[in-house]
């Protein structure tokens, strides 16, 4: 077969010989791409398992607003994640499916596991003041700051809500969890309006849907 050619390119291959042409400063910007490339996955890079852990539970309700406490809201987001993740083919761990107490540190236990594995927290937040809304990311490691921003822009292209931003914090789960972890903040349950929204079957469907699009894009 012949070869193909792009801009700044010229590959041609023969039976048992390989040719390369490729103008010098094309070819330290690709080395350098490729690099990048190469130590911005670090570990992530192929992880086949994802740890879901559904925040909260059992006698910790979490955040309580409008009659729906965070427990109940961050289950049913991680058990659809799961369903989407498994049609998928991704192996999944649930920190909990039930609504049972799990600490912080028995979590991370779970994730730490699994070698190839990244770690999402499932979250929903809340304020005293229910003026504010929006969604926020979190992460710790270089790592996870990359996975971070992946999953928060997907998200933010999905839901009309306040983006606010994503945000280093040594939140213990994340602290504690060896691989890749990030805690999604999905929601403000004090803010009337996206109460009713993170209460909707239909926003928790696209939360899971955009988090797990933003780990296929991250893979
Ligand atoms: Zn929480």
């Amino acid at each position: 077969m012949g070869g193909f050619r792009m801009v700044g390119w010229n590959f041609q291959w023969q039976p048992g010989k390989a040719l390369w042409s490729l103008r010098p400063g094309r070819a330290v910007c690709v080395v350098m791409t490729v690099l990048f490339w190469l130590t911005g996955h670090g570990l992530g890079w192929g992880f086949d398992t994802v740890v879901i852990d559904p925040g909260h539970g059992g006698i910790d309700p979490g955040s309580e607003w409008f009659g729906v406490q965070e427990k109940e809201l961050t289950l049913d987001l991680g058990l659809r994640m799961e369903r989407i993740l498994q049609d998928r083919g991704f192996k999944t761990v649930m920190t909990r499916r039930t609504d049972v107490y799990v600490e912080l540190g028995e979590r991370a236990e779970m994730a730490n596991r699994h070698r190839d594995a990244v770690f999402i927290s499932l979250h929903f937040n809340a304020t005293m003041s229910g003026e504010i809304t929006g969604v926020e990311t979190y992460f710790l490691s270089d790592g996870g700051m990359r996975l971070a921003q992946v999953v928060h822009s997907h998200l933010m292209r999905k839901l009309n809500t306040r983006d606010r931003g994503v945000k280093r914090n040594s939140l213990k789960v994340l602290r504690d969890t060896k691989g890749m972890a990030i805690l999604v903040e999905c929601g403000f349950i004090s803010n009337r309006w996206e109460n009713q929204r993170c209460q909707a079957s239909w926003y928790r469907q696209i939360l899971a849907e955009e988090i797990v699009a933003g780990l296929l894009r991250f893979r």
